[in-house]
């Protein structure tokens, strides 16, 4: 076999560089672990930017993807399949809301949540027509297509990529006060995540989410959740807005609903709020395929069955307090919820990716979000022991 060396270079080569790996080549992975050609063994503590709750290669979500694949795996929804509805009920339940639409990639959720959003300001709420706005928050992290980086306020997200589509403001997040000063009669949304993950493991304030959803509800605009990161289990509960005894009119989801297997995405809304949307407004090729329900059903069950919600819990306030107890000056920081979890580095530390290489090199994958912050989030089935042992990789490394 090719070495990483070789890899790295051919990709490097015939690929874009519109990112800038760690410099560690992944040939195979189980649970948390994962293995490079030179037979290397590597703990995963990115899971895919979450999108590895259950671990890597789940024998369960392996199973239903290996079983579909013989029996159909596209139909569009030019037709119906068998796996679809009983999918959607699943996630209508572990939800509590009423009605999905499938879609792929977590950027398709949020532009299905816009667009259900803008409908439903237009044909409910009576917004005059292309005047419906949609709150957002500043430091934002929604997906990558052109309206979605149009609202961001990441320079390099942006620079180059307009003109972008009209229709968004942004507030401070957690502000409750700039929300209610934002809010005009065109309001049609407020999107938000209920922790800011790719902004550097940003937790709001104890009751930030209640108080939203109390605005919303009094001025009539629609609470619309990103929980493509948050969502299954990553934060302790199935669902991040669990926390706060609340409920979203539309919750958006993706990466976990895949198992790591397959893009599953959805935007799930109340009855009323998706009653806008009619054959021929919207949809997606694949979006409902059957491989990918076979899939996201069984990603749904392991969480269920596993009880990653509460894993994720007790292993995360676990961890945090073993990165709290290590006493180096470098760290100014220790945050998080669940197995979702940031280390803060002071501007002395320098750039946290010279940290990132060097726990590469001691068998730790994580990646740093912005210049100063490292995100810790393991595939939910890290065990004590195995975050006992990252702790003291960490802490060499930092040292
Ligand atoms: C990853 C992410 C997205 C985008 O998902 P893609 O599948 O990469 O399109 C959207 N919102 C949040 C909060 C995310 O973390």
């Amino acid at each position: 076999m090719p070495t990483s060396q070789e890899f790295m270079k051919i990709e490097s080569k015939y690929g874009a560089h519109n990112y800038h790996p760690i410099p560690v080549v992944i040939c195979k992975a189980r649970g948390i672990h994962v293995w490079d050609p030179e037979g290397r063994k590597y703990m995963d503590m990115l899971s895919s930017y979450s999108a590895l709750n259950q671990g890597h290669c789940h024998p369960k979500i392996l199973k239903a993807a290996n079983q579909q694949m013989k029996l159909v795996t596209l139909t569009s929804r030019a037709f119906y399949n068998d796996k679809l509805g009983p999918f959607m009920k699943l996630l209508t339940e572990v939800s509590g809301m009423d009605v999905v639409l499938p879609m792929n990639t977590g950027a398709e959720a949020v532009e299905t949540g816009i667009k259900l959003a803008r409908k439903w300001g237009y044909k409910k709420k009576g917004i005059p027509e292309n005047k419906a706005e949609i709150i957002v928050c500043e430091q934002n992290f929604h997906g990558r297509t052109t309206t979605i980086v149009g609202f961001s306020s990441d320079f390099g997200s942006r620079d180059g990529f307009g003109p972008f589509p009209a229709g968004f403001k942004a507030i401070p997040y957690n502000d409750t006060k700039a929300l209610e000063a934002a809010i005009t009669p065109n309001t049609a949304a407020f999107l938000v995540e209920p922790i800011q993950g790719e902004a550097g493991v940003i937790v709001p304030s104890p009751g930030y989410l209640k108080e939203i959803r109390r605005i919303c509800t009094r001025n009539n605009v629609l609470l619309m959740l990103d929980e493509v990161q948050t969502g299954f289990c990553r934060t302790g509960k199935m669902f991040c807005f669990q926390h706060d005894g609340i409920k979203p009119d539309i919750l958006l989801v993706g990466k976990a609903l895949g198992g790591g297997v397959m893009p599953v995405s959805a935007a799930i809304a109340s009855k009323d709020v998706m009653s806008v949307m009619t054959p021929g407004d919207h949809g997606s090729t694949f979006g409902g395929n059957p491989l990918a329900c076979a899939v996201a059903t069984a990603s749904l069950e392991v969480l269920l069955e596993e009880r990653l919600d509460r894993r994720a819990a007790e292993m995360g306030e676990y961890f945090m307090e073993k990165l709290r107890s290590i006493k180096n000056r470098k760290i100014c920081d220790v945050r998080g919820k669940g197995l979702l979890i940031a280390i803060q580095l002071t501007k002395e530390a320098g750039p946290a990716r010279q940290y990132t290489e060097a726990l590469k090199d001691n068998g730790l994958l994580a990646k740093e979000t912005h210049e100063t912050t490292i995100r810790f989030a393991p595939p939910l089935v890290i065990t004590k022991k195995e975050i006992d042992r990252a702790v003291r990789i960490i802490t060499r490394v930092l040292k």
